[in-house]
């Protein structure tokens, strides 16, 4: 598959849930939000069908995310249907971990390759003023236990950067890379409509974590891990682990996207932001052959996205990153 940039997309992000048992101050509002209707929802059988066909059209990785990923049942069900899909190379999960102590092992025999783990902080009472859900923090860490125990590999924890919530532990985060082989991944926060204030106010780029980082010793610029993403890696000398920064504002790397997203209802968006989508889920209980529709969202994917710090301008009207995968 590629696009008219000459861009080759083997690369899906399927979000399963619109749904999370966190309440991230960047990501979702407290109260929750409008939720994909039930019927409405791809059912695994759906996911799995439209996998397939992309798989025959050059798709090779695919990154189940959400909304929280653990929170649909059974999930690992899934994973086996997509694992049987003899083109597909690579099978991630993105996840909170809240609930990956339970299932971890489970998603692991039914295929899963790989985990990225979401962490703000080092510090229970700083996730539980972040993520919102008092209690938390333990659970996190026994789902990264886990997932060090069941030998997924690599392990990325991805930390977005919220300055007066975490970015005193930019350091912290970096320093654990020595002794972990953990790949640390800071992330600028991106506008979304429900966050225009953080966004606007509390903005770390990567440059000043990065700044922060070099602070403590020698780093050097390394290929980071298996993986898909626009992220950009360095080491301290004899480390374990990696430190990453992802940069969707202070610089644009749309010219090497590989990716497009299906969302839990069914609509494949060629971009994150953006109102751009196709319909899937009709034409797929309709019977009709998706290829021309697959093919119609490769042609339209824009050539970067427009995002603008502290504006909706640009992110096409979503209100979370939950609804699209993030
Ligand atoms: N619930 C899972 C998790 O938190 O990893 C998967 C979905 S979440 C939307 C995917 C990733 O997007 C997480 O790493 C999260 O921190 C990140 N994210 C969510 N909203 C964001 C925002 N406004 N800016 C930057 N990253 C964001
Ligand atoms: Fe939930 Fe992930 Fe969004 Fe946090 S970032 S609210 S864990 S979907």
């Amino acid at each position: 598959m590629i696009d008219q940039f000459g861009r080759r997309i083997e690369y899906l992000r399927i979000s399963v849930t619109d749904k999370c048992n966190l309440r991230c101050i960047y990501c979702m509002p407290l109260e929750g939000l409008d939720w994909i209707k039930r019927n409405d929802l791809l059912r695994y059988e759906e996911i799995a069908h439209i996998v397939k066909i992309m798989a025959d059209m050059g798709l090779r990785r695919v990154r189940f995310t959400g909304g929280e990923p653990l929170v649909r049942k059974d999930l690992h069900t899934l994973i086996s249907l997509v694992s049987k899909i003899p083109e597909i190379e690579d099978i991630s999960l993105s996840t909170n971990a809240v609930l990956l102590s339970e299932q971890g092992e489970l998603l692991r025999d039914s295929g899963l390759n790989r985990v990225n783990i979401s962490l703000d902080s080092l510090r229970p009472d700083r996730v539980d003023a972040i993520a919102r859900r008092p209690g938390s923090f333990e659970k996190i860490m026994a789902g990264l236990e886990a997932a060090e125990n069941l030998g997924f590999d690599p392990i990325k924890i991805n930390v977005v950067l919220v300055g007066g919530y975490n970015d005193d532990e930019i350091e912290s985060f970096a320093l654990i890379t020595k002794h972990k082989p953990w790949h640390v991944r800071f992330i600028e926060l991106m506008p979304t409509s429900s966050n225009l204030n953080l966004s606007m106010n509390n903005f770390i780029s990567c440059q000043d974590a990065l700044n922060k980082i070099l602070g403590l010793g020698e780093l050097e610029s390394v290929h980071g891990p298996r993986g898909n993403g626009p992220a950009k890696y360095f080491k301290f000398p004899n480390s374990l682990g990696t430190v990453g920064v992802i940069t969707p504002m202070s610089h644009n790397f749309c010219d090497q996207c590989n990716r497009m997203r299906l969302t839990a209802d069914g609509q494949l968006r060629p971009c994150l932001f953006g109102s751009l989508q196709t319909d899937l889920r009709g034409p797929l209980r309709q019977g009709l052959n998706l290829i021309p529709f697959i093919e119609k969202t490769l042609q339209i994917k824009p050539e970067r996205h427009n995002l603008i710090k502290g504006s909706e301008e640009g992110s096409g009207g979503l209100v979370a990153l939950s609804q699209t995968g993030g």
